[in-house]
Order: structure tokens, then C-alpha cells, then sequence
């Protein structure tokens, strides 16, 4: 029996799809992320911008016309938006919302029988997504994920250890960290991120570990001290939305410009040639010419090595419309592309930084006479192909830049 899973948006979805993936493996399913041959497809969808909605129902089509007797099984934020700009749902055999996708498991088990043989999965991937956290109790005025994903809460700190730990047995040289607001692991327990990253660290040696995305404004001195210990991968992606102090109070930012560059200025500090990126938003509702030069100064300014440049897209159920003053798509598209073009630009620089320097990558991609990998900064990096193990640590030095990263020897 052959399960196809399809995971679109965030770490965190692509976390719960591989955790699925594994026990359906385990249980003698065939499980891929290619729909060749499906039986069964289960997709984990996003309803972040309207774009994710369109991309969704594009693909529940395409999967329907070339698999017609294909179970579909359809989960993940999209279900759980009240308003999505179009629905996917009546195009499936099947809906979970988010609070039911632990069910998929049992649902996929009592209808599907597998084929008795060991399941495989090449589902996985050659670092381990560990989701440790969901939901958020922020109200920021663009998002429409806390109604989707709901409040807060964090998964269980010696469960989640025994899982990394697992994982790092299985050969696993990297251990992502992720969560939908990341930062407020713990919180409703009283205890910290930063006290489960040292037991964590400490418990997965040799392994490394990332953090897949965290607010700027859930840096405590114990997790920035962090930060420098070995091992901890020197990338943090924290998102910036926007440069301009009067669109980050309209978007209900928790942060100020000043507190960013801060933040960076410090960690930087403690670890020279720390990569920092970040998620950004332009033509937010009221953006000015002035507050979108904000952006691209602070962006500058951040020395940011990787944007994700987003346009801001209006959800129903949100606030942000309603705060009026919207932007002209030719305005916000021309901002998106000047923004790209400098993220571009600055990527390149951070990378040529390190030619010629020692790197620890984790090999993650098998290609035609070459292996890609990953190195702690967030460098994409590649090398002649050698027997290289996926999801190994190896130490390279590479010689050259290419177009999306660097070249070793
Ligand atoms: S922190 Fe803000 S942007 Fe992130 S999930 Fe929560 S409400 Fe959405």
C-alpha cells in the first residue's frame, strides 16, 4: 500500500508529516513524497497568504487527475481557515483540521491495509524535524495561523529528548527545533526554552542542533549565551516583517528597529560570522516609500545572509484589513522584487565570506557525480560525490561560489 505525503509551508508541517511518515513505515506502509503510484495521498496544507490557498487547490487537483482512485486525504491550516480565499476541502475524500491530525494514523490504518512487507519511507530527510511546540497566543494584525493552529502549547520535554536521541541513533548529524511560535516552549509550564536547549544539547552529542525560526523578542540572555555553545548550529532565523517602527506597531510586532539590530549586534558579538535571516513582508497595509526604505536599511544594516520576501496577502479573520490604507499590487510587487534582488546580493557576500575557510555541513541531497550539503551557517554546499553518508557531518573547504552556494574540491 503506498502512501504519497505532501507537505506544503512551514517546518512545523513538514515536522508532523515526517513523524506520521515514520510510523507508517513502521506499520509496513510504502511512504514517499512522490505521488507515483498512490493509493493513499495525504497532503498538509498552509492558508498563510492567498497564494498558499491557490498552490493547494492546484495541487489537490493535479493529484486527482493523475490519480483518480487515489484516497485523498486532506489536513494542516487551510482546514481549519473559516475564509479561505478558494477551498480545496470539497475536492477530498477526507478533511482533518489540525487538533484531529493525529488521527490520520488510526484513519489510514482501519481503511488501508499494508502490504504486510517492512514499510520504507524516503519521506525523511537528512536532518530530523523536531516540532516541540504549537499554536500562539500573539495577535499579530496580518496572521491568520493562531486561529488555525490555536493556543499555545508544548510537548512533553523527557519525550521529546528520547526522540532526538533516537534520531541521532538512526544517523541523524542534525536535530531542527521547530514550533509555530518557538520561543514560548515551555511557558505555559513555567520553565524555558533555553533550559530545554542545554538539556537537549548535552543529551544529542555529536549531533548539532537548529532552531528552525524564533521572534526577536524571546531572546533571553541564557538562550543568546547559548547561542555560542558547540554545536549549536551559528544560523538563526528571526523573522523581521518589517524595518519600520510604525508598521511593526500596525502589525502588532512585539519588537521595535532598535531592538533588532540589537539583538543581531550582540549575538554577533559573542559569534563572529553568526548567519542570521529572516522572514519579511512588504506592502503591509499604510507602507510608505519611507517605511519600506526603513526595510531595506535595517535589512542592510542586519547583515542579513537570507530574506524570505513575502507580499503581504490579506486574510479574512484577520485585522490588518481592516486597518485601511492598502497598497497597489504594481507598488508591492516592485517592492518584493527590489527587496529579493538585495536579499540576493547579501546572501552572496555573507557566502563568499567563507571560501577557503573550514566548514561542518551535513550532507542532505544525493545528485548526478556530486552530494549537497548544509553547513551550521545555512550555506547550501557541494562536493564531488564520495560514498558521502546523508545526514552525516563532514568538515569541508570549499574553493569556489556557485549560484545558490559554494563548491568544495
Ligand atoms: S507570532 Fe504572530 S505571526 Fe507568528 S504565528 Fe503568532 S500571531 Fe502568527
Amino acid at each position: 500500500m503506498k502512501v504519497s505525503i505532501q507537505t506544503l509551508g512551514c517546518k512545523v508541517n513538514f515536522a508532523e508529516m515526517a513523524e506520521l511518515g515514520d510510523r507508517l513505515a513502521r506499520a509496513g506502509y510504502t511512504v514517499s513524497d512522490s505521488d507515483e503510484a498512490a493509493d493513499v495521498c495525504i497532503i498538509n496544507s498552509c492558508t498563510v497568504t492567498a497564494q498558499a490557498d491557490r498552490k493547494l487547490r492546484t495541487m489537490v487537483h493535479g493529484l486527482r487527475r493523475r490519480h483518480p482512485k487515489a484516497h485523498l486525504i486532506l489536513t494542516g491550516c487551510h482546514v481549519d481557515n473559516p475564509n479561505p480565499r478558494v477551498s480545496a476541502v470539497p475536492s477530498v475524500d477526507v478533511a482533518f483540521p489540525n487538533a484531529r491530525k493525529r488521527e490520520i494514523f488510526d484513519y489510514v490504518s482501519a481503511n488501508f491495509a499494508p502490504t504486510g512487507e517492512q514499510g520504507s519511507t524516503t519521506f525523511t530527510r537528512s536532518r530530523f524535524f523536531l516540532k516541540v511546540q504549537d499554536g500562539c497566543n500573539h495577535r499579530c494584525t496580518y496572521c491568520i495561523v493562531w486561529r488555525t493552529r490555536g493556543a499555545s502549547r508544548s510537548d512533553d520535554e523527557m519525550h521529546l529528548i528520547e526522540r532526538a536521541q533516537r534520531a541521532v541513533a538512526d544517523g541523524y548529524g542534525e536535530i531542527v527545533l521547530t514550533g509555530v511560535d518557538l520561543g514560548a516552549f515551555g511557558r505555559e509550564h513555567g520553565r524555558t526554552l533555553a533550559s530545554f536547549v542545554r538539556r537537549l544539547l548535552a543529551a544529542i552529542a555529536p549531533a548539532r542542533l537548529r532552531l528552525s525560526s524564533i521572534n526577536a523578542n524571546d531572546f533571553t540572555p541564557e538562550l543568546i549565551e547559548l547561542t555560542a555553545a558547540p554545536r549549536f548550529c551559528r544560523h538563526l532565523h528571526i523573522p523581521l516583517q518589517s524595518g519600520s517602527d510604525r508598521v511593526l506597531k500596525r502589525m502588532g510586532r512585539l519588537y521595535r528597529r532598535r531592538d533588532y539590530l540589537t539583538l543581531v549586534d550582540v549575538l554577533r558579538n559573542q559569534s563572529p560570522g553568526m548567519a542570521v535571516t529572516a522572514d519579511v513582508i512588504v506592502g503591509f497595509p499604510g507602507e510608505t516609500e519611507m517605511d519600506f526604505a526603513d526595510t531595506e536599511a535595517l535589512a542592510a544594516d542586519a547583515g542579513l545572509s537570507g530574506m524570505h520576501v513575502f507580499r503581504y496577502s490579506p486574510r479574512a479573520g484577520t485585522a490588518a484589513p481592516r486597518l485601511g490604507l492598502p497598497v497597489d499590487d504594481p507598488i508591492s510587487r516592485e517592492r518584493s522584487r527590489r527587496l529579493q534582488t538585495q536579499a540576493e546580493a547579501q546572501r552572496r557576500a555573507y557566502e563568499s565570506g567563507f571560501i577557503d575557510r573550514d566548514l561542518e555541513v551535513v550532507w542532505d541531497r544525493q545528485l548526478p557525480h556530486r552530494v549537497r550539503g548544509l553547513s551550521d551557517n545555512y550555506i547550501t554546499v557541494y562536493a564531488s560525490a564520495r560514498g558521502q553518508q546523508l545526514g552525516a557531518l563532514s568538515r569541508v573547504r570549499p574553493l569556489t561560489s556557485t549560484v545558490d552556494g559554494l563548491l568544495c574540491g
